[in-house]
């Protein structure tokens, strides 16, 4: 019995840790310009969404505590997840991911609406670059230095981690450089951005694999296609099968 009582007590532990980092991104206004505009997006609205209350902040990552894959995306859509307040939620690109993830046993559900319609993800943790929507969808470095924090606190946090899917290159080059310092050096050979590039980090770092991210410039274009990320996600299945429990990054 001690044992599943060290079990439990390990999984509140964590649960509370999780929930005292959400409520730290949430309250975050380190980075002027990005709480100007996701509060003014907020305030503003688009016309289609001028009956909803914008959540206006930090968006906290989402999905399992327990996750051993990893998912980094770049920033909350303005009118998306800055809506919603979950990652990925309430856009274009929040339906093409969770498909691919649906169709790979990652989600409960295909779709993702708003933060009370069920949806669930097994085995998958998504949290991001930035954590404020950024004009033009790009923050700035120095905004996403000062929001690296939180991805690291996610890392530690994730004990099981085995697999990192990132999302377009801006995800990729931020947790290689998260990792570069952690690490006290880079990676010779550099792994390069290609999608379904996947990489072995060495035995003490989860497997990396890239994607195009499904923003709606590369799907709407055919250059990021659901078979494709589909087969991102299958491969990160495979991957969480072959290693068996792996090292963390804490
Ligand atoms: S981008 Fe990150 S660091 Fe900057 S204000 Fe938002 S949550 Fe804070």
């Amino acid at each position: 019995m001690a044992g599943v009582k060290d079990t439990t007590a390990a999984r509140e532990d964590s649960e509370k840790a999780f929930a005292l980092l959400a409520a730290d991104v949430e309250q975050c206004r380190r980075c002027p310009r990005l709480v100007e505009y996701r509060e003014r997006v907020a305030r503003e609205k688009r016309r289609a969404y001028r009956d909803w209350v914008y959540w206006g902040r930090p968006v906290p990552g989402f999905g399992d505590t327990r996750a051993p894959l990893l998912i980094i995306g770049l920033a909350p859509a303005a009118h998306g997840a800055n809506r919603t307040g979950r990652m990925f939620t309430g856009d274009r690109s929040g339906d093409f991911l969770y498909r691919a993830l649906y169709d790979t046993g990652f989600a409960s559900q295909p779709e993702s609406a708003n933060r009370e319609d069920g949806l669930r993800l097994t085995g998958a943790y998504i949290g991001a670059a930035a954590r404020c929507a950024p004009p033009g969808n790009r923050p700035s470095r120095d905004e996403m230095a000062a929001c690296r924090v939180y991805l690291e606190r996610e890392i530690e946090l994730l004990k099981d981690l085995r697999v990192v899917v990132a999302l377009g290159r801006i995800a990729f080059d931020s947790y290689l450089s998260l990792l570069r310092d952690r690490r006290g050096e880079a990676f010779r050979p550099a792994p390069r951005f290609a999608h379904a590039a996947a990489y072995d980090m060495g035995p003490e770092w989860p497997l990396l694999i890239a994607s195009y991210h499904p923003s709606q410039q590369n799907t709407a274009t055919g250059r990021l296609t659901l078979e494709m990320l589909t087969q991102v996600f299958e491969t990160a299945r495979q991957m969480l099968g072959v290693r068996g429990t792996g090292p963390s990054l804490a």
